[in-house]
């Protein structure tokens, strides 16, 4: 199965996600992932070694300060790590992800190798996942669908009755609604989402209850 664990880290409560499939692979040592690093590598690092988990790719929905500071010590602590955004979202990755506009400072680690593009297919373990590009709340925003577990990693897109700023440099509000129109509203109500803050919801239940997607 694809297990998922959730770490709220960082100066904004930011959702980070370790996931593995637990059915694939040697039982010591089992592919795992790490979605928006938002801090405190290190812990999510000790929390993979004690699954017996070793972290392969950190995929990153965007590159906003809170989604990456984690990056550097997960790299640090695990060689061989590879780091995934899309090109679109580079320019604000070399700006520290505009930590410095909130007064902050963040070492956001080596520059990403792995350059999503939209419809590519990453996989964990037997699990694929679709990328899907979603700009609006950064041009180079990406989410990612596992049809297979019936769950969206949403990032900064759609968040549990709400929706992503778009008032951030890079940011469009019309931009960022048809995402959601195409990218999330499109997929089958009881897929689960797994934002970038706060709780979990399902597309069905923004679909009715979501006041910002009138
Ligand atoms: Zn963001
Ligand atoms: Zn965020």
């Amino acid at each position: 199965m694809l297990s998922i664990q959730k770490f709220v880290l960082g100066p904004v409560a930011t959702n980070t996600y370790l996931i593995a499939d637990t059915d694939t692979g040697e039982a010591d040592a089992r592919d795992a992932v790490v979605i928006d690093p938002g801090g405190e590598g290190h812990l999510i690092v000790k929390a993979a070694e004690k699954r017996g988990w070793k972290i392969r790719q950190i995929w990153l929905t965007h590159s906003h300060f809170d989604h990456i500071g984690g990056v550097a010590e997960i790299v640090s602590d695990s060689g061989g790590v590879v780091v995934g955004l899309h090109p679109d979202d580079l320019p604000l990755w070399k700006h520290k992800g505009g930590a410095s506009f909130f007064g902050m400072d963040v070492d956001p680690g080596p520059k990403p190798t792995l350059k999503f593009q939209h419809g590519q297919s990453l996989s964990v373990g037997s699990y694929k996942f679709e990328v899907r590009h979603a700009p609006g709340h950064t041009p180079g925003h990406v989410i990612f669908y596992c049809q297979a577990a019936g769950t969206l990693f949403s990032g900064d897109v759609i968040l549990q009755g709400s929706i992503g700023r778009t008032d951030l440099p890079g940011g469009d509000y019309a931009t960022l609604m048809k995402s959601i129109n195409e990218q999330v509203l499109s997929l089958p109500d009881d897929v689960r989402i797994l934002p970038g803050h706060m709780g979990e919801t399902t597309v069905g239940a923004e679909r009715r209850g979501n006041v910002f997607l009138g």
